[in-house]
């Protein structure tokens, strides 16, 4: 048996036939011709299939119609899968007209029923097929439903004969009757030989010129016009029969669009809801976790250091696991809770689709600066690690924004940065700690916008792209894949904290314990670190307006990893003090210099200037050239410094002017 596989361009024919046959299929070209023809055997059948070309009618106008009118005459086929896009049914019925003139069996694909249901359209099938005297089966070759349904007809032979609908006016109907052809197809080839097509003309006798004639004077128009409209009238009734369109309820998404993406509301939402976060991980949660898991490593360091000495273990190794290891590490773990709220409640905006309406949304505004609303997803992966953020890059496609975007995202505080952050605000900022760590947080959105206005001005010039995406609907959460995603953030920081924290750790240790003549024991002014800190301290002065070593060198062990920052401080702090709890840093007389205001500009210097090597890497990478990447990475840092410069030094100011 075999089947021939009609329908327009775009309606799904391919897919279909994918399905249908699975892999036993064979590509070629017709014969003569480029077109791609493509037999295959339909799965549990042996019945051939073949996927003519996209057509939208049975006329000869193109070499696809010639090619397929050709293959249902002289191949003979059994059967017609006529696949319809559900979606625009005037468009396509117009060829299933023209295929029920025909001899063979027809049998309706009607596909995309996935799409029909989303768009609120309602099709009634069984009146469909009764109007039409055809099997109708609703399929979505792309979600594969219906498809064993269709395949189970055509196995049974289910399939309602073709009695040739009479949808012409009378006056047709009668000169149809009357003239009629004795071949196969015949109605078909009755109306083309009325329609004077060249391929039946071998059929044109007296009486059919008289009835053209008629037919002409009766409709003041040609046969073919005429046949036409009456195809169209007949399909626009059949139109209104069948379909009935819901009045669509307005959907959830809508609904939430309405408040969620309002002119005026959208942005002061999206502020509220980024404060909210940072108010709740940084703030609250942080509150009574930070100082709680500080309590905990402090007894797990002064049990251990206990156990150390019971055992007799040598002076040095003990430093360098209580002051070294425990500092250093310990101090990174104690931002675990925080990060986990701030990872969910992330997480919990993106899978409900938020993300990727209010990045939409802002496309308006972002293409003023220069960038795209794409810009926007590499922004939110930047907020839990730069590194994949900068990946995510790759999905905008006009090189310009895409660069500018790479150069960009590594001013979003990153969840390294976070330490940083609780570690100033939560000491300085005791009662605000929330507020302070938002403010920095929109602080990173400005020093972006800036910085996006100065590249667009001086390093880029362009066109920008569209902002093509469909947009996902707003839906609840998926519990399982948030909780995923968050363990997945969560301990990727902790494996960070285990392995390039922790050799940090130890080499500053060593740094600290040491001299340059390599003395262990000495006084941590004459350490190896206190050294190198001391000839770069002019760097951070007009930052924090003091020439510290300490602060120096740690700012600078940003550049391996943001933590290090912390625990650098943590490690210093801690030399010949006690432990390493985080409040003990400002308490060191090496760290007691730190004002509110210092504290605020010596965050921000850390947080804009230059990323991690990770991220550094990854911008090499993204940007393809070293040269690009040192760019970037000098105009981060530049700015930074500049910034945060700023900042220390008006705030100065102002303190003098009104205190
Ligand atoms: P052809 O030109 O008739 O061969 O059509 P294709 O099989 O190439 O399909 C055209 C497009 O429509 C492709 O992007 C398909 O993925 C899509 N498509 C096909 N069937 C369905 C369906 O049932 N639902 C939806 N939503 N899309 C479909
Ligand atoms: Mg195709």
């Amino acid at each position: 048996m075999k089947i021939a596989l009609v329908g327009n361009q775009n309606s799904g024919k391919t897919t279909l036939f994918n399905l249908l046959t699975g892999l036993n299929q064979k590509i070629g070209n017709w014969p003569g011709v480029t077109i791609e023809r493509k037999i295959g055997r339909i799965r549990k059948t042996n019945y051939e299939l073949i996927d003519l070309p996209g057509i939208y009618s049975l006329s000869p106008y193109t070499l696809e119609e010639e090619i397929s009118r050709k293959y249902i005459f002289e191949e003979k086929p059994d059967l017609i899968i006529n696949i319809i896009d559900a979606t625009s049914l005037e468009r396509s019925l117009y060829l299933t007209t023209q295929l029920l003139e025909l001899d063979s069996k027809v049998i309706i694909a009607l596909n995309m029923a996935d799409i029909v249901e989303r768009k609120g359209i309602c099709i009634d099938i069984n009146k469909l097929s009764k109007l039409l005297n055809t099997t109708v089966i609703e399929i979505s070759a792309l979600k594969n439903t219906g498809i064993e349904h269709l395949i189970s007809h055509i196995r049974r032979n289910e399939i309602l004969e073709n009695i040739h609908n009479k949808i012409y006016s009378p006056f047709i109907e009668e000169i149809i009757e009357d003239v009629k052809i004795d071949v196969d197809h015949s109605r078909f080839v009755t109306i083309k030989a009325l329609e004077e097509d060249e391929m039946f003309s071998k059929y044109q006798n007296e009486k059919i010129q008289q009835k053209i004639k008629e037919v002409k004077e009766h409709y003041n128009s040609d046969v073919e016009e005429v046949i036409a409209n009456q195809r169209y009238n007949y399909i626009e009734d059949l139109k209104e029969k069948v379909l009935v369109t819901k009045a669509v309820k307005k959907s959830t998404t809508d609904k939430l669009d309405k408040i969620f993406l309002n002119k005026w509301l959208a942005i002061p939402i999206f502020a509220v809801i980024m404060a909210m976060i940072y108010i709740l991980s940084v703030g609250v949660v942080g509150s009574f976790t930070v100082d709680f898991v500080d309590a905990r490593i402090g007894q797990f360091g002064e049990w251990l250091s206990g156990r150390l000495e019971a055992l007799n273990t040598s002076a040095w190794l003990i430093s360098l696991i209580i002051d070294g290891i425990v500092a250093g590490v310990g101090a990174i773990l104690n931002f675990i809770p925080q990060l986990i709220i701030l990872f969910l409640l992330i997480s919990i905006l993106e899978v409900t689709g938020y993300m990727a309406r209010i990045s939409f949304f802002l496309d308006k505004l972002f293409r003023k600066i220069g960038l795209s609303g794409k810009s926007l997803i590499p922004f939110i992966v930047g907020s839990g690690c730069s590194v994949p953020g900068i990946m995510a890059c790759r999905t905008i496609e006009n090189e310009e924004e895409r660069k500018m975007t790479i150069f960009l995202t590594p001013f979003i505080p990153c969840s390294a940065k976070l330490p940083i952050i609780i570690v100033f605000s939560s000491f300085f900022f005791e009662k605000n700690q929330g507020l302070i760590a938002a403010s920095l947080y929109f602080l990173s959105i400005i020093v972006i916008i800036i910085s996006a206005l100065i590249f667009k001005k001086i390093l880029f010039k362009g066109k920008t792209s569209v902002y093509i995406s469909e947009l996902p609907e707003y839906k609840l959460p998926d519990v399982k894949y948030v909780l995923r995603d968050v363990f997945d953030k969560t301990w990727s920081f902790i494996k960070r904290a285990g392995s390039i924290i922790l050799i940090c750790s130890i080499i500053v240790w060593f740094m600290l314990s040491f001299s340059w003549k390599l003395e262990y024991g000495v006084d941590v002014e004459k350490s190896i670190l206190a050294g190198i800190g001391n000839s770069l301290a002019w760097i951070f002065y007009p930052i924090i307006g003091e020439y510290s070593w300490a602060a120096t060198v740690s700012a600078i062990q940003g550049l391996v990893a943001k933590e290090q920052v912390v625990s650098s401080m943590a490690i210093i702090a801690g030399f010949g003090e006690d432990l390493a709890e985080t409040s003990l840093i400002f308490g060191s007389s090496i760290f007691a210099f730190f004002t509110p205001l210092s504290a605020y500009s010596f965050m921000m210097f850390n947080l804009f200037s230059a990323p991690c090597f990770g991220a550094i890497g990854a911008m090499r990478r993204e940007l393809g050239s070293v040269k690009q990447m040192l760019k970037a990475v000098s105009f981060q840092t530049g700015l930074a410094w500049v910034f945060s410069t700023l900042v220390f030094t008006i705030g100065t100011l102002m303190m003098r002017i009104f205190l």
